[in-house]
């Protein structure tokens, strides 16, 4: 085929490419047990699948109204103001987005301007920074601290300046598994008050959180809410990653922007599914218990590899575990993960590549949301190493 004579400039010209790819395809490759990517590996529930084929065959298979069915916005105003106290109008304020990566790319891209600053946090899930970037935003990136990475708030204040447009917060977070605080959602609540500055708040594994910690949305503190894209996922909820559904809350003058780049980038999502989700969300036991259900299959993770010489601390949050293998090791953790799959069947997620400077603690994370006997397996194959 004849080229263009002027390619594309590349917005990403540096971007590599996707960890969880590169992951996926030594896994299928090599036969090696999967707890790279997260996703569950059990069955999804089957009141779900009945309740989707049931808008199937019911005939809701035309598109949906741009912002989502409305009883499902309903539904999730419902479960959001109880469940964080937060009163979102369900006709001006929420949308449903093709999963939680929709959501975020929409909210960046309705705020961020060339030029503009943006906060993110190291390790940061690999959405972020590109998506930015995509828009001519400059990314801030501050890394977070010590074992428990916390954040560093002088480091903070020192990034915040008139440039700054938005702040990305992600809780429970994905690589580490920790969780903020009341008492972290208060100081950066302080230290934004009386600015510009808008928060990202990815909030996909809210349900996913262990010990007794509770989820601090952003949604429970007026002072960020009022500035916030909170962005939510069906996918991590219910276990239905393949069905990409998910939602954004914000104030509406926040959302009448997001829906002007929601419009262009889908127009609407998938109408069985919403339909499905709306008659689903109507028992908070199928969100409320799944904490319970996660912590029970962390535990037994850890319990499996607690023969190993991995070290770890357990995972406050989310379904993933970071173990460390410097014990084991001196190899960087892109080549052990290569290893630990390929020579040993297991594989898993280097976070080298979601740190500042790609700097390298040797710790690897490990997908949990699996079924009891892959965890034992798997625990089985770290003992041996
Ligand atoms: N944010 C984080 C932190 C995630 O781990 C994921 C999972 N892929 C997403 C966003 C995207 O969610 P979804 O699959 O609903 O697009
Ligand atoms: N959020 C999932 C993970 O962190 C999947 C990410 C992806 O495939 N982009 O593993």
């Amino acid at each position: 085929m004849k080229l263009l004579k002027t390619p594309i400039a590349s917005k990403l010209p540096d971007l590599e490419p996707s960890i969880f790819d590169v992951m996926n395809r030594v896994a299928v490759e090599t036969g090696a047990l999967n707890l790279a990517q997260g996703f569950p590996d059990f069955g999804v529930d089957p009141e779900l699948i009945r309740l989707h084929s049931q808008a199937l065959s019911d005939g809701h298979n035309q598109y949906a109204p741009l912002a989502g069915i409305f009883s499902l916005r309903e539904a999730i105003v419902e479960k959001t103001e109880s469940l964080y106290g937060a009163a979102y109008n369900p006709e001006s304020e929420v949308t449903i987005t093709a999963g939680a990566t929709q959501a975020l790319f929409t909210a960046i891209a309705a705020s961020i301007r060339p030029g503009d600053e943006v906060i993110i946090f190291k390790p940061a899930y690999d959405h972020y920074e590109p998506s930015v970037r995509a828009h001519g935003g400059v990314p801030v990136l501050l890394q977070l601290d010590g074992p428990e990475f916390h954040i560093d708030w002088v480091a903070l204040d020192l990034a915040l300046s008139e440039r700054t447009k938005m702040v990305i917060l992600n809780t429970p977070h994905n690589p580490t598994g920790t969780v903020l605080s009341e008492a972290d959602m208060k100081k950066l609540e302080r230290r934004l008050s009386g600015t510009n500055i808008l928060v990202l708040s990815d909030e996909v594994y809210e349900h996913l959180v262990y010990d007794g910690h509770s989820h601090q949305s952003v949604a429970r503190f007026p002072g960020l809410r009022e500035r916030a894209f909170i962005c939510a996922s069906f996918g991590k909820t219910f276990h239905i990653t393949g069905w990409k559904t998910g939602y954004c809350l914000a104030p509406e003058p926040l959302m009448r922007e997001f829906r002007k780049i929601h419009e262009f980038a889908i127009f609407c999502v998938s109408h069985p599914a919403q339909r499905a989700l709306k008659t689903y969300l109507e028992k908070p036991e199928h969100y409320l218990e799944l904490g319970d259900f996660m912590q029970r299959k962390r535990d037994l993770f850890l319990q499996a590899v607690s023969g190993s010489r991995f070290e770890f601390t357990p995972a406050a949050g989310t379904y993933f575990q970071l173990l460390s293998y410097g014990n084991l090791s001196n190899a960087p953790d892109r080549e052990f993960a290569e290893t630990l799959a390929r020579e040993h069947g297991l594989a898993s997620i280097p976070i080298s590549v979601f740190n500042l400077d790609r700097q390298d603690h040797r710790q690897l994370r490990f997908c949990f949301a699996k079924k009891d006997d892959t965890l034992k397996r798997a625990g089985e194959i770290l003992n041996g190493i």
